[in-house]
């Protein structure tokens, strides 16, 4: 605690070229007042009326990588990464020459590594008898909004290029059966274009169904029917689909145990569909995908293993994120399934998650409470 409370004075003794901060170190009520600033969870940097860094707490620290001592009376653009438009920092310094705050601009900054990070700040003068004593600068850490608002930009571009896709095919292969069926009056379409027809119509249904999934999600909409499944005839009747739309792998269903669990059998069906054609997309063809359930205390825990292109150790914390995914160029997905899916689990009172190894395969599970189906007290029709 002594560290945090004289901090800033400690290091300029010692260096012996800060400014003071008299106003600050003349009191020792002015040990809580460091305290105060240190606790904030926002990252805080005072400066001298020369802009020489005098304070940063802990949370500045934190974000950007630099020790107090390693920026004590350096000037603050230390972080600045070159991609901040220079009009901001005009404006804020015509702002702060007289003497007024300039609230909630944003820049990008960049840490001790080299790495960069955007911040929304709020800075201001504190005027004493008319001068400038210092400059605050609070802080907030805005990278992940950033990220999200990035991808949700990606995103958008991807799907309006993979929504006009099927839509150019399917309006080609109408024009060319209406051509057709005016010159020979015959209006039947070959078995190869209706198959075309069929997958691109899956396709867009699919991307559509999971926008607005995704969107039901964070509208806290995405409602569910619980009712008393049975867990190894959900599986079954999903492996029967499975195998019907997809001839290129081998699909193995390990025995899989008596087990009920209290859900909704559409949506549970969703993550298992998800799942497999995760398991198709990412392996090769001929490759094996293997389903296995086995209860592990009191929860049934269902997995799909590939013998696939795996995760690296890396992305495997963020692939259950929206729009997250590990090939950005490889567009066959669009990152939500896996969001879709967790979401899903967790609203049944389960888990999920990944074991992958690069190159070597996946393993996606996820677990669900059982319940005794005889015993089960529970109003089938039950929405939430
Ligand atoms: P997508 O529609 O992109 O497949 P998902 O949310 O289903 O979206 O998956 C997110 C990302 O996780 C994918 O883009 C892919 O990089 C990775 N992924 C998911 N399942 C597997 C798997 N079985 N093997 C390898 N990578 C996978």
């Amino acid at each position: 605690m002594q560290n945090l409370v004289f901090r800033p004075f400690s290091s300029a003794t010692s260096s012996g070229n800060l400014p003071m901060i008299d106003h600050l170190n003349a009191e020792s009520d002015n040990k809580t007042l460091y305290l105060i600033l240190d606790a904030s969870s926002d990252p805080i940097l005072i400066t001298s009326p020369e802009v020489k860094i005098v304070y940063v707490n802990s949370a500045w620290e934190k974000l950007t990588g630099y020790t107090f001592a390693e920026v004590a009376g350096k000037n603050p653009r230390i972080l600045q990464s070159g991609k901040t438009p220079k009009e901001i920092y005009q404006k804020m310094w015509q702002a702060l020459k007289k003497q007024q705050s300039f609230t909630n601009y944003e820049v990008i900054d960049k840490r001790k590594d080299g790495t960069e990070f955007n911040v929304r700040s709020t800075i201001y003068p504190v005027v004493q008898n008319d001068k400038v004593i210092h400059y605050v600068q609070i802080m907030y850490d805005i990278t992940k909004e950033k990220q999200l608002e990035e991808l949700q930009k990606e995103f958008i571009a991807v799907v309006g290029h993979e929504l006009k896709t099927p839509i150019t095919v399917l309006k080609l292969l109408s024009q060319l059966h209406i051509a057709k069926a005016k010159k020979s009056g015959a209006s039947l379409m070959s078995l190869t274009d209706l198959e075309l027809l069929g997958s691109e119509l899956d396709r867009l249904s699919r991307l559509i169904n999971d926008v607005l999934d995704s969107s039901r999600i964070e509208t806290g909409r995405l409602h569910m029917k619980f009712e008393i499944q049975d867990i190894s005839g959900l599986i079954k009747n999903v492996v029967e689909k499975m195998t019907i739309i997809n001839a290129n792998h081998k699909i193995v269903v390990r025995t899989i145990p008596n087990a009920s669990v209290i859900g909704d059998r559409e949506r549970l069906e969703q993550v298992l569909i998800n799942l497999i054609s995760n398991a198709y997309k990412y392996s090769p063809e001929n490759s094996t995908v293997t389903i296995s359930a086995q209860i592990i205390r009191k929860n049934v825990v269902v997995s799909i293993t590939d013998e696939g292109i795996g995760i690296p150790k890396k992305d495997q914390p963020h692939i259950f994120d929206r729009f997250y995914q590990v090939r950005k160029k490889s567009r066959i997905g669009f990152g939500l399934g896996l969001y879709i899916s967790n979401d899903i689990i967790r609203r049944h009172k389960g888990k999920i998650w990944v074991k992958s190894q690069t190159s070597k395969g996946s393993t996606f599970s996820f677990s669900l409470p059982i319940i005794d189906p005889t015993k089960a007290k529970y109003k089938e029709t039950n929405r939430f």
